[in-house]
């Protein structure tokens, strides 16, 4: 089922995501729905926040970009519980855009590798390495379990360029080509 993506401007957003348990309801149909309404939507991430729940669980399907880089073949990973447990290498920009916000792209500063620790679909822990691409994906999607959006991170001049962008998309004045879910719309 294709979830309603919710929309900059959104509270759920903004929270810092609840760790869940194995016994979280229905956690095996929220994944399958999470992957379908990312495919649905053209997107190589999506968090669970995005989709109106708190809790820190996301998804990535990087393979849209291998070739770009060809270690991100088949590179499909589901995340619960995770964090960011080092961030290393130099700082690298990069375009990103986020479903919650569209129409937007900007460059985003990262550090190049990470080491992540997760549980995979299974429950099962893991910690793992990741740079380039890979690191990227998830540092944007790991960011929105803690209530943070890339256009927090942008230069503070583009970011005030953005900002009736931003709020109209929030009133839901924005066209996407996939279900969208606005906070202020009337
Ligand atoms: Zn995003």
């Amino acid at each position: 089922m294709i979830l309603p993506i919710h929309a900059y401007g959104d509270s759920v957003l903004r929270k810092e995501a609840d760790e869940i348990s194995a016994e979280y309801p229905n956690l095996k149909e929220l994944i399958d729905n999470m992957f379908e309404t990312m495919y649905a939507s053209h997107g190589v991430g999506l968090a669970a926040p995005q989709v109106g729940l708190p809790i820190r669980l996301f998804v990535v399907d990087a393979s849209p970009f291998e070739e770009d880089d060809p270690n991100l073949k088949g590179f499909k990973r589901v995340f619960i519980n995770a964090y960011i447990v080092d961030e290393e290498g130099d700082e690298w920009e990069f375009e990103e855009g986020c479903l919650s916000i569209p129409g937007i792209r900007e460059k985003v500063s990262r550090n190049e590798k990470i080491t992540i620790e997760y549980m995979d679909e299974n429950f099962e822990l893991k910690e793992e390495t990741f740079d380039g691409l890979a690191a990227r994906v998830i540092q944007h999607e790991h960011d929105h379990t803690d209530g943070i959006l890339f256009v927090d991170l942008i230069n503070p001049f583009r970011r005030r360029l953005l900002t009736k962008k931003l709020s109209d998309i929030s009133k839901g004045k924005v066209d996407a080509d996939y279900r969208m879910k606005f906070p202020k719309k009337r």
